[in-house]
């Protein structure tokens, strides 16, 4: 076994963890294009990969979040003469490339020299992609293990910083390949051909995953803001995210391009809780209860129900973006026991804390009856309701009981217990989507990324 508390074998080559969040605003910016110029940035200065770049999410459920939450780590070996430099730089860009003149843009960056990542780091990145975590716990851990932090403006961006250098991707993880957009397009439409898209998700199907909506025809590999992303594509490892890349015909010129490792698509935020009474804001959710109230539509098309166990209740929300599966949820009854997946909204003047439903496992359908009027016995016509303690009468032949009662008749369920999920185009990032039940990882015995970063349009051997 080799020793892996503090240096590589390599003398004087020292490994260093760099967390990087909160750099960008809704009108600018994006952090993961920061994690690629650094990228470039720390190969001139020598270093070496030991892992690709990792893009983390992070807690959904945050509510000064820009977008998706997203925090990223950079983990090389580097030469102990060259580390000083990789850190001046590293602040260098992080601080020309932020959206600093935003009030919410509040960037932190974290230094971690060392491996393996303490165990105390791993649980705080579990807990920042799972809970609500303060920024004094952070620099509790930073200055416990002597690593560096610095911010700009508030800072919060630290939490973000240290939880991605902890979250090390041991167990199930996916990739994504970025490309981004040259400065002078940022801003106009993308000129990515969306037929080919469509193409490539039937051929790397498996291999990829939400690159269009199947209900919609959209193409969802391109995002729609200012952002410098031109394309990202999702997949199952390094090879087939680029092999998509190369199906795809982009018609314009691409700055530079970068392979992540990542916990998209992984359910990682999803807590499996043992009693509704647990459930607090914020923590996202998998809770089992049966149902209460009926599924009701509410103005907004959003579809809205109540589970309860032997400890509480708790209202369960299907948003109007979640389009079909508002359809499955309306199906549901009053005694149908079902496990829900989501985010928990805090209580408002209109609502009670909700479960922002991602998706929904039902475990049993309770059998429904509904009272209808008998059949006759003369003449086999439908019987009706002469009155309220009139009795019945067949609207046939007219023969009259009065002592015939309604009968309870099963209503047959148009669904069966099963996994439900909204379709792509209403997932988090960190939803785990159907095509990857059953191909979760399990071990990461690490990669030496190769091929992982480029400038310009790249072109792959397939
Ligand atoms: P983008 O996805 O566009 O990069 P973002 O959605 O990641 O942006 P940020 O601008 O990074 O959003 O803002 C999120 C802020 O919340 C960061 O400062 C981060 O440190 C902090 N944060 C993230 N997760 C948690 C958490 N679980 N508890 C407390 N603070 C958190």
């Amino acid at each position: 076994m080799t020793n892996q508390t503090s240096t590589t074998n390599e003398p004087n080559r020292i490994p260093l963890h760099i967390g990087i969040d909160d750099t960008d605003s809704t009108r600018q910016g994006c952090t993961t294009y920061i994690a690629a110029l650094l990228t470039q940035k720390l190969i001139q200065l020598g270093a070496d990969f030991f892992d690709y770049p990792n893009l983390i999410r992070l807690n959904p459920n945050i509510p000064w979040k820009t977008r998706g939450n997203a925090a990223l780590s950079l983990r090389v070996n580097i030469n102990q003469n060259a580390l000083r430099k990789a850190i001046e730089e590293t602040l260098r860009i992080v601080e020309r490339e932020s959206d600093l003149s935003h009030p919410r843009t509040d960037p932190g960056i974290v230094f971690y020299q060392g491996k393996p990542v303490p165990q105390d780091i791993k649980t705080f990145a579990r807990r920042t992609i799972q809970d609500v975590v303060k920024k004094s716990e952070a620099l509790k851990l930073i200055k416990h293990y002597s690593a560096e932090a610095y911010g700009f403006n508030s800072g919060r961006g630290i939490i973000g910083a240290l939880a991605a250098i902890g979250e090390t991707l041991e167990g199930d993880h996916t990739y994504e390949f970025i490309a981004y957009r040259i400065p002078a397009n940022i801003g106009s439409p993308r000129r990515v051909d969306d037929k080919s898209v469509l193409q490539m998700d039937v051929k790397m199907k498996g291999q990829t995953y939400n690159n269009t909506d199947p209900d919609k025809k959209r193409v969802l590999i391109t995002p729609r803001g200012k952002d410098p992303v031109l394309l990202g594509i999702r997949g199952e490892d390094p090879q087939a995210v680029k092999i998509a890349y190369s199906m795809i015909k982009v018609n314009e010129k691409i700055e530079r391009w970068i392979v992540f490792r990542t916990n998209q698509a992984t359910d990682a935020h999803l807590r499996k809780i043992e009693s509704i009474k647990e459930i607090r804001p914020y923590r996202p959710v998998i809770a089992v209860g049966s149902l209460v109230q009926e599924p009701h539509m509410i103005p907004g098309r959003h579809v809205i129900f109540t589970i309860q166990d032997n400890t509480a209740k708790i209202d369960c929300a299907a948003y109007e973006p979640t389009g079909k599966f508002r359809n499955i949820i309306r199906q549901l009854s009053i005694g149908d026991q079902i496990e829900v997946y989501g985010g928990v909204r805090p209580p408002s003047i209109r609502n009670l804390i909700t479960i922002n439903l991602e998706k929904i496992k039902i475990i049993s359908l309770t059998t429904k009856t509904t009272l209808i009027n008998p059949h006759c016995r003369v003449c086999g016509g439908r019987m009706e309701s002469m009155g309220k303690g009139q009795g019945l009468r067949c609207k046939k032949c007219n023969n009259r009981e009065d002592n015939a009662k309604k009968t309870a008749t099963q209503v047959p369920r148009k669904i069966s217990e099963g996994l439900y999920i909204p379709p792509p185009r209403a997932h988090r990032h960190l939803t785990k989507p159907f095509c990857r039940y059953g191909i979760e990882k399990t071990l990461h015995t690490s990669t030496i990324p190769r091929d992982f970063e480029g400038l310009g349009n790249p072109h792959f051997t397939t």
